[in-house]
């Protein structure tokens, strides 16, 4: 996934996923001179939650030496996330739920501000759960090409795109957190107040419960759609990326989610 000399951007929210991946990095990092670190928050402007958070980022980033940048869903899309969803919410008719605009305008922000410092790969801590629910999600939405596109080294498609690496896909989300307990490290615990994607609960829950019953599960869901990726990515090929028209950013639209979302929103 890293190369001796990659410029690693990591997305670091403050929970205990991804505060371990950015010790673990931090570690990696310090044994290869020529590689460098840059932590990325993204603040949603999620009054009462993202304050402590964003505390907590920036109090691991100091302690690990390590430059911390954030980047605000206001100064980028010109609305916080509360203000975003009370506009949503007014409007009616919504069949996305909250999860679904904030992810999308994360990744945007994400990718901005790792494009902005040329960072060679943007790290996130997405976990073995995380991955194998999203798979089945994927199954459940009937949008099975989309399990080609989100793998966990994407390839270079297009230049505005940061190139992503799952370093904790094959990680449970139970030893992420074990490991912050275990090195002491400071995390938020609180969940995100508008967590509420329903269906993700459900497939979290199934999961689990396979899980425990016959242990080994969540791995081999995830390499069973590692050997069969190659054959979706062969199909999902025909898909090319075009420039938004509205803001230029890279899709296979005439004009990209973001903006898309952003015209609902306004
Ligand atoms: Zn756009």
């Amino acid at each position: 996934m890293i190369d001796f000399d990659d410029k690693i951007a990591v997305a670091v929210s403050g929970g205990k996923d991804s505060v371990s991946l950015l010790h673990i990095l931090a570690k990696i990092e310090r044994k290869h001179p020529k590689a460098e670190l840059v932590a990325i928050t993204v603040d949603e402007g999620i009054k009462g939650y993202r304050d402590e958070a964003l505390k907590i980022a920036a109090e691991n980033c100091r302690k690990l030496g390590i430059e911390h940048r954030v980047v605000s869903f206001k100064e980028l899309f010109g609305y916080t996330f509360d203000q975003m969803t009370k506009r949503l919410k007014r409007k009616g008719g919504n069949r996305l739920t909250p999860c679904a605009y904030c992810g999308v305008l994360r990744r945007k922000a994400l990718n901005v501000v790792a494009r902005e410092i040329k960072a060679d790969k943007l790290a996130t801590a997405h976990t073995l759960d995380d991955e194998t629910q999203t798979i089945l999600l994927n199954i459940f939405h009937g949008d099975v090409l989309r399990i080609a596109k989100e793998k966990p080294v994407t390839d270079e498609v297009h230049p505005k795109l940061v190139r992503k690496i799952k370093p904790f896909c094959e990680i449970p989300e139970r030893e992420a957190a074990l490991y912050a307990m275990v090195k002491d490290i400071r995390f938020q615990s609180e969940p995100c107040p508008y967590a509420s994607e329903a269906l993700r609960n459900d497939a979290r829950m199934m999961l689990n419960r396979l899980e425990e019953k016959h242990p080994g599960m969540k791995f081999a869901i995830f390499n069973s759609i590692k050997r069969i990726r190659p054959a979706l990515e062969e199909m999902a090929k025909k898909e090319e990326l075009k420039e938004c028209s509205e803001c230029g950013e890279p899709t296979t639209d005439n004009i990209c989610r973001t903006c898309q979302m952003r015209k609902q929103i306004e």
